[in-house]
C-alpha cells in the first residue's frame, strides 16, 4: 500500500479508525484478527540441542572412548560405572542448561519494548506486541517505533533508518502527503517503519501495518533476538580444563609405561591409567561455570538488576568505577517545587510529593498568586509549557510523564491555578519539546489579542539564548539561581513573550529576540536513602562513585555532598579551586559574598546576609582576620593555577568541551562530580577512565546515551525511564531504576566469581590426589590401591554434586570488604595454585600412608583398598567444605549456609556406606565393611586436610592484617 500518497482522512476512513484512536474492544477485535505485533516466533528452547551440547567437550569425548575401550577389553562393570558418569554428568547438565535457557528467555520478556498509544481518546502504555492497525502512536525520541506508522504529526522528528535504507544519517520526517510514485521507504518521508529509531523530537501517526505485514517483517522474515554470547571466563575455563584433560592423559600414559616397567600386568595397569584418567578429568568443570553463571544471572533478577549479556555477570565483580546518573537513580525522582523567585521576590511552597496542598509564604506568612500576577505568570509558564500531566489515582497523586515538569503542576495549582482551565483559556498551538542537549523547551499559546510564547529550561541557557534580554529581572537571576542550587534546588528559569495573534507555529528564531523573564523555580530531589548507604558500601568495597548530571554544578555538588560522593572539605575547596583569571565576574562575586558571610560568623556578627550588610557590620569586622582571609584565599586561587591546572572536583560540561582529551584523561581519576554534562560527554568519560585501566560501569536512558553504554564495560540501563535504545545497547537493565541495585549486582558478581574458583580449588587438587597416590604406590613397588571401578565410584560420589553445590554457595560476608579483583588477575591466581599443590600432596600422603599401614597389619588386599577407598572419599568431603572459602575459617561458617552442599554430602556418604555394605554393590566395586576402629582411623587421617587448610588460612589473615 502507498499510505504515504494518502491523506490523513482518507487512512483513517481507510482504517476504520479516528483521531482518539480506537477502543479497547476494537483493539482487542484487531489482535485476534492481524495477529502479534512481531516479527517471527521466538525461537523455542530446543531440548534435543541442549542434549547433544552436554557431550559436546573434549573431556566427554575421552570420557566416551574410555567406555568404548573397556567395553571392548570385556570390562563390563567400568563400561557400567563410566556411563553411569556420563549419564549423571549430562543429567545435571542438561537440568540446569535448560533451567537456564528458561531464565534468559524470560529475561527477554522482561525487557520488551512498549508503545505508547491512544486508546478510548486516553494515551495508554502497551507492549509493542499489542499495536494493531488503526491504533494511534506517539512516537518520542529514544523509542523504537513499534510498527509501520503513516505520520500525522511530526514535531522536529527525524528517524534512524539505517537498519532498513542503509543511511547512517536521520531522516527529517514530515505529516503532508507526498505526491510522487513508487518511492522507496528511505522517500516515504511522512512514513516511520517498525525497528527504526526516534532520535530527535516527537511525532504522531496512524499504525498502517503491523508484525510481518511491515517492511521490516516482509525483508527480514526471521529477524532473531541478539544472541546470548558465551562469556569470556566460560571460554578460559573450557581452554582450562582442556589443558587439564591433555596433562592427566599425559600423566596417565606416564602412569601405564612406569607401572609397567616396574613389572605390573599391562592391562591391569591400561585399565587404572584410564580409570585414573576418568576420574581426574574436571568433567563437570564447564557446566559447573555454566551454572554458577546461570545463578548469578537470577539472584540478579531478583534485586532487580536484568542481565541482557552474559560477560556482564563476570565483569561486574572487578567493577571499580560506577558512574551514574543523578536524577532518579541516586535520587528518588520526586521532584517538589519549594522555592520560587519572581524576579523581586523569593517564596517559598509549603506541602510535599505531588498532592496539590500546600501555600505559598512569604517571610512566612501565606500569600495570594493573584490571577495575573507576577507570580501568577510564572506559575502559568510551569504548567503550560508542560508535557506531562498529574492525577490522582486512589488517594496518590501521580505524574504521568516527566516529574520536573509534574512539580511545575503541583507548585501551579498550589497556587490557585486550574489545569483544566488555564489550558481551555490559552490552548497549546505548537511546541519545541524539552531535550536535554538543548536544555530549554518552548510552547505557542493562543491568547486574546495576541499569542504568547512560553519558554522554561536551565537559567543559564535561557540566558545564552535571549542574546538581547538585558532587562534587570535577568541580571539579578544568576545570583538567586545560584542561592538555589546551593541548596540541592534543582532549578527552572520561565520566559515569555508576546507575538501576533496569526503566528500559528513556533522556531528557534522566536526565541532569539524580546523574552521577558518571569522568574525561578527551584525542586527539591531527595536522595534516596538506600542510594546513601550504596555509596558508603562502594567506598569500603573499593569501588569509586560518578556522579553525572544535567543538572548546575552546584545543585550537583549539594547533592553529591549529601549522597557522600563528595565531602564537605571537597564542597569549600571547589568554590576556590580554580585559577584565578579563569573566574567569571559572578563567581568572584559569590566567593567575596562567601567570604563576608563567614567573617561575619567569625566577628560574632552572626549570620548576616551580604545583601544586608550595614557599615556598622563591616566596622566591627576584624582588620587583620579579614586580610588574613583574603590573603589565603588568594593564595590558594594562584597554587591552583600552577602548571598542573585546576584540581576540581566538579567538572561542567562546558568545561569538558573546551579540553583534549589529554586534559580530560587527567582529570578523571580525581572529578566524581559532572554536571551539564551532555551525553557526548558522556562517552569521552567513559573513553579517559577506560584509558587508565578502570572496569567501568556507566548509567544511561536516552537515545545519546547508547554510544557512552556501549563503550563501558558494564553499560547500565534504566528499567522504567530508560529508552528501547539504551536498553538495547546496555548488558544490564535495572528495573526500579535504583542506584542500590547496581550495587548488589556487584555484590552478586564477586560472589559468582568466587564460587567459579571453590569449584576448582575443590576438583583440581583431588583429581591431581588420585594419580600422585596411584603412582606412588607403583613405584614404592606396592599393589594398586584401587581398582578401576572404584576410581570411577569415587570420582561419582565425590564430584557428582558438590561441584554443583559450591556453585550455589550464598556468598562470604567480606565480599563488599576487599577491593575489587584486578582485572588481568586470572581465576587461578598464586593462593590457589599453592593451595592446590598442599591439598594434592597432603592427601596422596594419607590415602598411601593408609594403604601401606593396612597391608603391614595383615589385612586383606581387598580390605586395604576398602579403606583407601574411603579415605580419598573422606579427604574429597572434607575438600569441599574447605573450599567454602579461600580466607575465612570453614567454622566461622553456618554448616548450612548453603544446604545443597551439605544435604548432597550428606547423601554422597549415605550411598558409599552402601557401596561398602550392600552385596550387591559390594560385588560391583569389591568393597569389604569397615570396622569402627578402621572408621575412626579413616576420619583421624582425612580431617587432616582441615587442619591444614585451616592453618594455611589463618598464616594468610594474618599476613593481610599486617600488612
Ligand atoms: P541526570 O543526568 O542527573 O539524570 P537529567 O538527565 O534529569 O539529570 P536533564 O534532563 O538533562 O538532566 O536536565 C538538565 C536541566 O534541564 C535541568 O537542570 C533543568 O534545568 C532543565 N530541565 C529538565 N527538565 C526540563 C523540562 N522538562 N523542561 C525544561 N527544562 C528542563
Amino acid at each position: 500500500m502507498n499510505w504515504y500518497r494518502l491523506d490523513v482522512h482518507q487512512i483513517l476512513a481507510d482504517l476504520n479508525t479516528s483521531d482518539h484512536g480506537l477502543t479497547e474492544a476494537e483493539a482487542r477485535e484487531r489482535l485476534t484478527q492481524f495477529g502479534p505485533n512481531k516479527l517471527a516466533e521466538v525461537e523455542k528452547i530446543g531440548l534435543l540441542k541442549i542434549l547433544f551440547h552436554q557431550f559436546m567437550s573434549p573431556l566427554i569425548y575421552i570420557l566416551v572412548i574410555a567406555g568404548v575401550v573397556t567395553f571392548f577389553l570385556e570390562e563390563y562393570k567400568d563400561t557400567g560405572v563410566i556411563a553411569a558418569v556420563l549419564i549423571l554428568n549430562a543429567l545435571i547438565g542438561f537440568i540446569q542448561e535448560y533451567k537456564a535457557e528458561k531464565q534468559v528467555q524470560a529475561l527477554k520478556k522482561m525487557v520488551v519494548a512498549r508503545a505508547r498509544v491512544v486508546r478510548d481518546g486516553k494515551e495508554v502504555e502497551i507492549n509493542g506486541e499489542d499495536v494493531v492497525p488503526g491504533d494511534i502512536v506517539l512516537l518520542a525520541s529514544g523509542g523504537r517505533v513499534p510498527a509501520d506508522v503513516r505520520l500525522i504529526k511530526t514535531i522536529e522528528f527525524k528517524a534512524d533508518e539505517s537498519m532498513l535504507t542503509g543511511e547512517s544519517v536521520p531522516a527529517e520526517k514530515k505529516s503532508e502527503v507526498i505526491s510522487e510514485e513508487n518511492l522507496t521507504p528511505g522517500d516515504q518521508l511522512n512514513m516511520a517503519f517498525m525497528g527504526t529509531v526516534v532520535v530527535n523530537g516527537r511525532g504522531k501517526g496512524i499504525v498502517v501495518a503491523t508484525g510481518s505485514r511491515t517492511v521490516l517483517g516482509r525483508i527480514a522474515k526471521d529477524v532473531q533476538e541478539v544472541g546470548v554470547a558465551k562469556s569470556p571466563l566460560q571460554e578460559k575455563i573450557d581452554r582450562f580444563a582442556q589443558a587439564i584433560g591433555i596433562i592427566v592423559l599425559v600423566a596417565a600414559t606416564l602412569l601405564f609405561l612406569v607401572g609397567v616397567l616396574v613389572g605390573e600386568n599391562a592391562k591391569d595397569m591400561f585399565m587404572t591409567a584410564v580409570a585414573a584418567t576418568v576420574a581426574t578429568i574436571p568433567e563437570g568443570l564447564p557446566i559447573v561455570v555454566t551454572i554458577a553463571l546461570a545463578i548469578g544471572v537470577t539472584r540478579m533478577a531478583q534485586r532487580d538488576a536484568i542481565i541482557r549479556k552474559l560477560p556482564a555477570v563476570e565483569t561486574l565483580g572487578s567493577t571499580t568505577v560506577i558512574c551514574s546518573d543523578k536524577t532518579g537513580t541516586l535520587t528518588k525522582n520526586e521532584m517538589t517545587v519549594n522555592r520560587v523567585y519572581d524576579g523581586q521576590k523569593v517564596y517559598e511552597l509549603t506541602g510535599s510529593g505531588y498532592d496539590p496542598t500546600g501555600e505559598i509564604l512569604e517571610e512566612g506568612r501565606p500569600v495570594h498568586a493573584g490571577v495575573d500576577s507576577q507570580l501568577a505568570l510564572l506559575f502559568r509558564i510551569g504548567l503550560l509549557c508542560n508535557e506531562s500531566e498529574v492525577f490522582k489515582e486512589g488517594e496518590d497523586y501521580r505524574v504521568d510523564g516527566d516529574p520536573t515538569e509534574g512539580a511545575l503542576i503541583v507548585a501551579a495549582m498550589k497556587a490557585g491555578l486550574d489545569p483544566e482551565k488555564e489550558k481551555d483559556r490559552l490552548p497549546q498551538l505548537a511546541i519545541i519539546p524539552f531535550e536535554s542537549d538543548r536544555g530549554y523547551m518552548a510552547t505557542l499559546h493562543r491568547g486574546g489579542d495576541h499569542n504568547l510564547v512560553f519558554v522554561k529550561g536551565a537559567p543559564e541557557k535561557l540566558m545564552e539564548l535571549c542574546v538581547d534580554c538585558r532587562m534587570d529581572a535577568w541580571k539579578e537571576t544568576p545570583r538567586v539561581a545560584e542561592h538555589f542550587a546551593r541548596e540541592g534546588l534543582r532549578v527552572l528559569g520561565m520566559a515569555f513573550k508576546e507575538v501576533p495573534a496569526e503566528q500559528k507555529d513556533i522556531s528557534m528564531d522566536d526565541l532569539q529576540t524580546g523574552l521577558v523573564f518571569a522568574g525561578l523555580q527551584g525542586m527539591i530531589d531527595p536522595p534516596r536513602p538506600e542510594a546513601i548507604d550504596a555509596v558508603a558500601g562502594c567506598k569500603e568495597a573499593g569501588i569509586r562513585v560518578v556522579m553525572i548530571t544535567g543538572d548546575h554544578a552546584v545543585t550537583a555538588l549539594a547533592i553529591a555532598k549529601k549522597l557522600g560522593i563528595a565531602s564537605e572539605e571537597e564542597v569549600v575547596e571547589d568554590l576556590t579551586a580554580k585559577p584565578v583569571d579563569s573566574l567569571t565576574d559572578d563567581e568572584i562575586l559569590s566567593l567575596l559574598q562567601d567570604v563576608v558571610r563567614a567573617l561575619a560568623v567569625r566577628s560574632g556578627l552572626g549570620q548576616v546576609e551580604p545583601e544586608s550588610l550595614t557599615g556598622r557590620h563591616v566596622q566591627a569586622m576584624n582588620d587583620p582576620e579579614f586580610l588574613g582571609l583574603i590573603k589565603g584565599l588568594l593564595a590558594t586561587l594562584v597554587k591552583r593555577a600552577g602548571p598542573e591546572g585546576a584540581v576540581r572536583n566538579v567538572l561542567s560540561g562546558k568545561e569538558i568541551e573546551t579540553m583534549t582529551d589529554a586534559d580530560l584523561f587527567h582529570l578523571v581519576q580525581k572529578v566524581s562530580v559532572y554536571a551539564r554534562v551532555s551525553p557526548q560527554h558522556k562517552l569521552r568519560i567513559t573513553q579517559q577512565l577506560l584509558k587508565h585501566g578502570e572496569i567501568v560501569a556507566m548509567t544511561g536512558d536516552g537515545v545519546n546515551d547508547a554510544p557512552a553504554l556501549k563503550a563501558a564495560h558494564i553499560g547500565v540501563a534504566m528499567g522504567k525511564t530508560g529508552t528501547d535504545v539504551a536498553k538495547e545497547a546496555s548488558d544490564m537493565v535495572i528495573a526500579d531504576d535504583n542506584f542500590a541495585s547496581i550495587y548488589q549486582a556487584v555484590e552478586l558478581g564477586r560472589i559468582v566469581f568466587d564460587n567459579i574458583r571453590k569449584v576448582i580449588f575443590f576438583l583440581i587438587p583431588t583429581g591431581i590426589a588420585a594419580i600422585i597416590t596411584i603412582l606412588a604406590t607403583v613405584m614404592l613397588g606396592l599393589p594398586l590401591p584401587y581398582l578401576p571401578a572404584q576410581l570411577l565410584w569415587i570420582n561419582i560420589v565425590t564430584n557428582g554434586l558438590q561441584d554443583v553445590a559450591l556453585a550455589f554457595e550464598p556468598g562470604e560476608k567480606d565480599v563488599l570488604k576487599r577491593p575489587p579483583r584486578p582485572p588481568r588477575s586470572g581465576i587461578f591466581n598464586r593462593l590457589l595454585v599453592e593451595r592446590t599443590i598442599i591439598v594434592a600432596l597432603l592427601i596422596s600422603a594419607g590415602v598411601v600412608y593408609e594403604f601401606i599401614h593396612d597391608l603391614n597389619m595383615g589385612m586383606s588386599l581387598e580390605k586395604a583398598r576398602t579403606i583407601a577407598v574411603t579415605t580419598t572419599v573422606f579427604f574429597q568431603f572434607f575438600q569441599a567444605f574447605n573450599s567454602r572459602s579461600e580466607m575465612q575459617s570453614l567454622f566461622r561458617m553456618n554448616p548450612l549456609g548453603n544446604p545443597f552442599l551439605f544435604f548432597g554430602t550428606m547423601a554422597a556418604f549415605l550411598a558409599h556406606l552402601a557401596a561398602i555394605y550392600l552385596p550387591a554393590l559390594q560385588w560391583v566395586f569389591r568393597m569389604e565393611p569397615i570396622m569402627p576402629m578402621e572408621w575412626l582411623r579413616i576420619v583421624l587421617i582425612s580431617v587432616t586436610v582441615v587442619i591444614v587448610v585451616e592453618i594455611d588460612k589463618l598464616v594468610r589473615r594474618i599476613v593481610a592484617s599486617n600488612r
